[in-house]
């Protein structure tokens, strides 16, 4: 499913890089180096649960 990333702070969005999502090793934000962000997928609100 299409997914990425929407920084907190600046609303930048991205791709979420591999395998950082699951591994919680700090995915930031390249615009302002955020690490605060909602996840989003196609056609869906964000669900943390996903
Ligand atoms: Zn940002």
């Amino acid at each position: 499913m299409p997914a990425w990333l929407e920084c907190d702070q600046c609303g930048h969005d991205h791709e979420i890089p591999d395998r950082s999502f699951e591994s919680g090793v700090g995915t930031r934000c390249p615009e302002c180096g955020g690490r605060s962000y909602t996840v989003r997928h196609e056609g869906l609100e964000s669900h943390p649960d996903g």
